[in-house]
């Protein structure tokens, strides 16, 4: 089995060369051109060539990867309904950022006038449907698979994609873990429509039925609203931990809608070999209650002990900004903002930092946020509900004395 490039066909786009997993292909001089040697045959980079330039002895491209056809906004408008959310689980668990997002789709769709759907993928996951309509899905749709029992791109976005195409939603929205993203935009090229990622708003335009999509832009120094005007279904993936959980209605029903898999494992190309555990005493930051979080104002590694001494009081988790990350005082799985995690405590203290809006947009959403900091005109402190302007390593260990007699810790 051979790859074979027709370089009269090839346009240099370079998309191949993003797409190949191994590295084997390069453009040269506006051709791209392989490294026999490194090529695996996956086929990967067949499925993507815009021009159908590259081919593989014996490998037949996938069919309905395109979509049947491409919606207009205005056709869509007529055509398209419902707001439907991926209700990511693994091993029959819910993500909670599933139900954040049912919240979400709720609101949007009051304002649409039409359904809220989850849709389950996975294997024996009848269980999760009753907390879909608990948290305000009208219908739920299910492809249930031992295929899909674990996750993988192409069984998941192949089950999602052929939903879309056959009851054509008007918004999918996922969360943006690890799975969203990759499924995401996996299933955004399979329909050809567009995706906007890490949302931190939405909203509908009510006029045109569009979904504002905001997010930060630039390094987070401007808010961008993006809309997809021209194709369906609008798609965005939003930050666990951005969103409200929506209060659960036990007993809520509703319609559930089946779906078969087409797909065979043998058809699968990525096969789940083993499976390694999160190795204990990680981080859950965005599940956590309480974060005691430090900033490049505690100036050494050795002060991170009085973080430390704070946090363990309040039975909180340690955070950071990027900066004490970058510093070397603590590990990145610690690190809040927008190359970090999004968190949504109920208590947020943070302890010389700044409050640079990449740091901002990963905590600003907090129940109480309390801020440490010797500049009084420390940005930090437009968003805190209580400032405390002064040193810390005078103030932690006040505080840490007083909450320990306050809650005999
Ligand atoms: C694309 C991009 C992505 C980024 N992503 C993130 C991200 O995910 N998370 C993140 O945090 N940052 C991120 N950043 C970096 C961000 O812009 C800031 O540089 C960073 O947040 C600053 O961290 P800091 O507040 O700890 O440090 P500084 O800005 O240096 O602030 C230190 C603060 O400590 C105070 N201070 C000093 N001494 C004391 C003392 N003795 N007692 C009390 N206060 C004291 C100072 O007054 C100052 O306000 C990103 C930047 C870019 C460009």
């Amino acid at each position: 089995m051979a790859l074979i490039i027709t370089a009269k066909k090839c346009i240099g786009c370079g998309i191949c060369v993003q797409a190949c997993p191994v590295d084997a292909l390069e453009i040269v001089n506006g051709i791209s051109v392989v490294d026999e040697e490194k090529c695996i045959k996956c086929g990967k980079c067949v499925r993507v060539c815009p021009t159908s330039a590259i081919e593989l002895e014996g490998y037949i491209k996938p069919k309905d990867t395109k979509p049947k056809k491409v919606i207009s906004a205005e056709e869509a408008n007529m055509s398209c309904s419902g707001v439907w959310v991926l209700i990511e689980q693994s091993n029959g668990e819910a993500a909670e950022v599933s139900w954040e997002l049912i919240g979400e789709a709720r609101k949007l769709a009051d304002k649409l006038s039409t359904e809220v759907a989850g849709v389950v993928l996975g294997e024996n996951v009848d269980k999760i449907i009753p907390d879909c309509f608990a948290y305000g899905a009208d219908t739920v749709y299910v492809v249930d698979n031992p295929v899909l029992k674990d996750y993988r791109t192409e069984p998941y976005s192949q089950s999602l994609s052929k939903l879309i195409k056959e009851y054509s939603p008007e918004v999918v929205l996922m969360g943006a873990t690890t799975l969203g993203r990759d499924l995401a935009g996996h299933t955004a090229t399979l329909v050809n429509t567009g995706l906007t990622a890490d949302c931190t708003e939405l909203s509908i335009e009510e006029e045109t039925r569009l979904l504002r999509q905001t997010r930060p832009a630039f390094g987070g120094n401007v808010m961008a609203t993006i809309v997809c005007a021209d194709h369906r279904p609008q798609m965005a993936t939003v930050r666990p931990k951005v969103m409200e959980m929506p209060v659960k209605k036990p007993g809520r029903a509703g319609k559930v809608v089946r779906e078969e898999l087409e797909m065979k494992e043998e058809e699968v190309l990525t096969k789940i070999l083993e499976k390694i555990s999160e190795k204990s005493g990680a981080v859950y930051l965005d599940k956590a209650d309480v974060i005691v979080a430090a900033g490049k104002g505690i100036g050494t590694k050795e002060n991170m002990k009085l973080v430390e001494d704070l946090a363990e009081v309040l039975g909180g988790t340690i955070g950071a900004s990027r900066a004490a990350v970058e510093a070397g005082w603590i590990d990145v799985s610690h690190q809040v903002g927008q190359t970090g995690f999004t968190v949504r405590p109920k208590l947020y203290i943070s302890v010389g930092i700044s409050g640079a809006i990449q740091h901002l947009v990963g905590m600003q959403t907090s129940d109480v946020i309390i801020a440490i900091n010797c500049d009084e005109n420390a940005p930090i402190f437009n968003i805190a509900d209580y400032g405390i302007v002064g040193d810390f390593q005078v103030i932690l260990p006040k505080l840490t004395e007083a909450f320990r007699k306050k809650l005999g810790s």
